[in-house]
Formats: C-alpha cells, sequence, structure tokens
C-alpha cells in the first residue's frame, strides 16, 4: 500500500493504544523521507508526538528521551534508533515500509535490524508489533505465509488503488546508449506540454560495473552463487564477490556472439546534465546522497518540486520513499538493470520492490517508462504486472534453491585492513580455523572472496559466509573458535546480513 489507506490503519491503531494508555512507536526509514507521515500525526494527535531524526543533535535527542520518559510524548516517530526510547507503557510498534534496507545498521556496532529488535521488545512488553509495506520483505511474508507472523491484506477499495499505465522500453530493441531514450523524451515533451512534472529515477546505490550484450540482453552470472559477475576494467576480468569465481572479460557474447558486450551504468548527475542539455529551459533538481547531506536538504528539494518551483526530479531511490506529488505525469525508470546485477541475493527483490514502489508514486492518468535490457526477468515483469504473488512464489524457489534467506541464516566474517596482503592472508588463515569446525555446528562455508567493494575508506575487506539451517548454529561455531589476526586486522560479524556490498 503506497497511498494514505495506510497511514489512517496507523493512525487508527495508535488512537485504540493511546485510549488505553499504552504508548507507540512508529518506525520509519527516515524521518525527512516521509515528511506526510509525520504531520498526519501531528494533526490528528498534537504534541503527544515526538518527531526523532537521525540528524538530530546530542541535546535534541536528549530532550526527545526526557519527554518520552516523563510520559509527555507518548508517540514517537523516528528511523531505527528511536526503537531505544523509553516509550512509557509501550503498546504498539508499528514498521511502516519494513522491507526497507536503512532498518538495518550495518556500518557501525551494534549491528542489528530494527524489525527483528521490534519484534523481540515487543514480546518482552506484551506489545504488538504491525509490519507495513506494499512490498513486503520476501523473509516477512514467507514468515507471514508460515503462520509466524499474522497477514492483513487491505482491500483495493481502501487503499485507494490507482493503475498508472506502465510502458517497457525494451534498450536491445532501441540500440540507444544515451540515458533518455527516443521514447522516453517523447513522453517528457507531452508530459511538459500538459503543465505536469517529471521524475526521472536512476538506481545508484552501491553501483556495480557488469558486462551486458546489447543485441541480447545476457549478462555474465556466477555459475555457483546467482549473482552478477562484477567487470574489473583493468584487469578485464570479471569477478564473483561472494565466491571468488572469475573468468577473464569475454570480448564476443558467449550467448549469441555479438561483439557488442560493453559495460554498463550510468548516474543521477550525468542525468541531470542530459536533461539540462536537451531542455535547457526546464527546472532541474537532483535528489540523492551528495545533494542532500545538509540537515532539511531532503525536505528542500521536496518542497521545490512539490510547490513546482522546479519540472524534473532526477534521483536515486530517495525520490521513492514516502513522496507524493499530485502534479506528477510521467515517471521513467532509467535503466531497470543496474539494480538487478548488483552481486547480492536479495537483488532481484529489490529491483522488485522499487519499480512496485515507483509505480505506486503516480497517480490515475499518469504514466511510467520502464527502460530495460531485461524486460523478461522475474523482477521487471512482474512488478509491471503487478503481480506480487506471482513474484514471491518464484523468488522463494530460488531462494530455497541457492541455500539463501529465509531458508538458511546467514553470516558474514569480514577481514578488514590496510594491506591486501595482510588481509588476504588472515581470510585464508581464518577459513580453515572455521572449517575445522563448520560441519560439527552444520555450517556450509563459502569463499573467501573480496567483497563486492574490496577497498571501502582505504581499507580491503574479504570476506567469509557463513550459511546454517539451524539458526544459532553460526553462533555457536564462532562461540567455539577463536582467532588471533595480526595488527592492523580487523574482524567484522554480520549475522543477517543487508548490505552484502
Ligand atoms: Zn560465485
Ligand atoms: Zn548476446
Amino acid at each position: 500500500v503506497t497511498g494514505s489507506g495506510k497511514t489512517q490503519v496507523y493512525i487508527e491503531l495508535t488512537k485504540m493504544a493511546l485510549s488505553k494508555g499504552m504508548g507507540v512507536i512508529v518506525l520509519v526509514p527516515e524521518i525527512g523521507l516521509t515528511p506526510q507521515l509525520a504531520a498526519r500525526f501531528i494533526h490528528v494527535f498534537g504534541d503527544v508526538v515526538g518527531l526523532y531524526h537521525s540528524k538530530f543533535s546530542v541535546g535534541e535527542r536528549r530532550w526527545v528521551w526526557r519527554e518520552a520518559e516523563a510520559g509527555r510524548i507518548k508517540v514517537v516517530i523516528g528511523p531505527r534508533s528511536s526503537l531505544f526510547l523509553p516509550v512509557n507503557n509501550l503498546g504498539l510498534i508499528i514498521v511502516d515500509e519494513e522491507h526497507d534496507t536503512s532498518y538495518k545498521q550495518s556500518d557501525t556496532p551494534p549491528l542489528y535490524h530494527a524489525r527483528a529488535v521490534a519484534i523481540m521488545r515487543a514480546k518482552l512488553e506484551r506489545a504488538v508489533v504491525l509490519l507495513g509495506s506494499a512490498t513486503p520483505s520476501i523473509e516477512s511474508y514467507h514468515f507471514a505465509l508460515k503462520g509466524r507472523y499474522r497477514l492483513v491484506v487491505m482491500p483495493k477499495k481502501i487503499r485507494g488503488y490507482k493503475k498508472a499505465v506502465v510502458e517497457i522500453v525494451d534498450l536491445r530493441k532501441s540500440q540507444e546508449l544515451t540515458p533518455l531514450s527516443t521514447r522516453i523524451l517523447e513522453e517528457m515533451e507531452r508530459t511538459v506540454a500538459n503543465g505536469k512534472q517529471i521524475i526521472l529515477f536512476v538506481n545508484l546505490r552501491g553501483f556495480a560495473p557488469h558486462l551486458q550484450c546489447l543485441d541480447c540482453g545476457y549478462s555474465p552470472h556466477c555459475p555457483h552463487c546467482s549473482v552478477s559477475l562484477t567487470y574489473h576494467k583493468r584487469e578485464k576480468k570479471l569477478k564473483c564477490h561472494l565466491c571468488g569465481y572469475e573468468v577473464p572479460a569475454p570480448s564476443t557474447c558467449p550467448k549469441c556472439g555479438s561483439p557488442r558486450i560493453v559495460p554498463i551504468g550510468f548516474g543521477t548527475e550525468q542525468v541531470e546534465s542530459e536533461v539540462r542539455r536537451i531542455f535547457p529551459k526546464l527546472r532541474v533538481v537532483r535528489m540523492d546522497m551528495d545533494t542532500t547531506r545538509r540537515k532539511r536538504a531532503h525536505e528542500e528539494i521536496y518542497r521545490q518540486f512539490k510547490t513546482g518551483e522546479a519540472d524534473v526530479l532526477v534521483g536515486t531511490q530517495m525520490v521513492v520513499k514516502g513522496f507524493d506529488f499530485p502534479n506528477v505525469g510521467l515517471v521513467g525508470v532509467l535503466l531497470a538493470d543496474v539494480g538487478l546485477n548488483f552481486p547480492d541475493f536479495r537483488a532481484n527483490e529489490r529491483v522488485f520492490q522499487l519499480i512496485t514502489q515507483v509505480i505506486g508514486r503516480i497517480r490515475r492518468g499518469g504514466k511510467v517508462i520502464v527502460q530495460t535490457f531485461d524486460p523478461d526477468s522475474i523482477a521487471i515483469s512482474k512488478a509491471v504486472e503487478g503481480d506480487f504473488l506471482g513474484f514471491y512464489r518464484s523468488e522463494l524457489l530460488s531462494r530455497q534453491k541457492f541455500e539463501y534467506p529465509p531458508f538458511v541464516r546467514l553470516g558474514i566474517f569480514e577481514i578488514q585492513g590496510r594491506s591486501k596482503e595482510n588481509v588476504m592472508t588472515f581470510a585464508y588463515e581464518a577459513f580453515q580455523i572455521l572449517e575445522s569446525s563448520a560441519s560439527k555446528f552444520r555450517v556450509k562455508l563459502l569463499g573467501p572472496a573480496p567483497a563486492p567493494i574490496e577497498k571501502f575508506k582505504s581499507k580491503y575487506r574479504w570476506r567469509i559466509m557463513l550459511k546454517s539451517e539451524h539458526p544459532m548454529e553460526i553462533q555457536n561455531l564462532l562461540k567455539s573458535v577463536s582467532f588471533d589476526p595480526p595488527s592492523g586486522i580487523n574482524i567484522k560479524i554480520d549475522i543477517d546480513p543487508v548490505d552484502m556490498l
């Protein structure tokens, strides 16, 4: 559910909790990205609502903490860290957009998933958790079907479902290498002539270049991992960043023999300058990591576009979250495949969710154009058809086949350091130590292999992947062994990883 129907359900449940004297925590992926939800809550509940912002100063955080502790704030809306606020007599935790990756803290310890912590805290305090999403995560949906969670489907009438016209531009046929196809340029002109606005969506997150055949759409994948191989330009090699498999980069397409197999990828900046070059009169704003570093920068770009001070919004997945722009006539997904080829077992799920959310952003009479080299891929075709069940069924089968969550538990044992040689050497040592006990604990090991982004903040990162069908065995294995890394080498352990890059 993308519209306001979902917010109304949240508000009714919050009313019920408050009337019983209970407190409520509403988790949102990023409060700057969900101004409407916060505004609705404040409008209905007034000053018992406290907003918590990830960019708050220490003083501002303390203030919210004290107000919640004193019981003056009864409803907290904020990102994953709000989960730890001392809300009195907690009765309800709402996790909005439960599939969102920002609920996992992956960078600094403690590494935790807010969805899991919410369920744990609710259990301890006898509260109820509501996971809300138009595109539930594969894991949550699986648990709902298995009866571990209860599934509530909102009827179409309530959620105000309106189907936008979705058109696929098959880039194999159009043979164009610019981000904006002739077809989308036509639609942009038509949209502007009608006085409507345009959103151009570029999925840039963790961009990994890959090879793609311009004639048949083929992109080389790892034979062992079901993920796309990353193209290493300098070495002219294709590498799997999960298991370490590598092959020389082919000069002709292994599938159809075409010589037109090339590295693929472009970013928001390039799209912005293309739009300015082709439509010099249009006012363009860009929303991505670079333009939103400052506090309130999201809100400012959002305001400019909402009030019509800009005609075109170019952005990454940030533009997809929680926004409602009534005057948008056209949304372009410029290269749906980019996400599809991330070396991540959730790549399909992410692409499906993104395209579904993008389509949900547009109102009746609007148009969505999805540009892709791979219109037949499950993620893209099912999102365009709006076939949730079909996608989940097929994705679950693939997860089962390749042994990924929810069928196994996953852990990543990461070795980090400034010296590549020391990192590699210790990675192989650690692998041997783990391997000596792995079978006893029914844990399967993969690797060691460089992380997809091997060098990060001037540190090299190598990984060993641990898989087990038994939920506690990875931790038990890790507890049973000890490591003695040389100086300058760090170990990072991430159970239930979300960021596979
Ligand atoms: Zn592999
Ligand atoms: Zn080909």
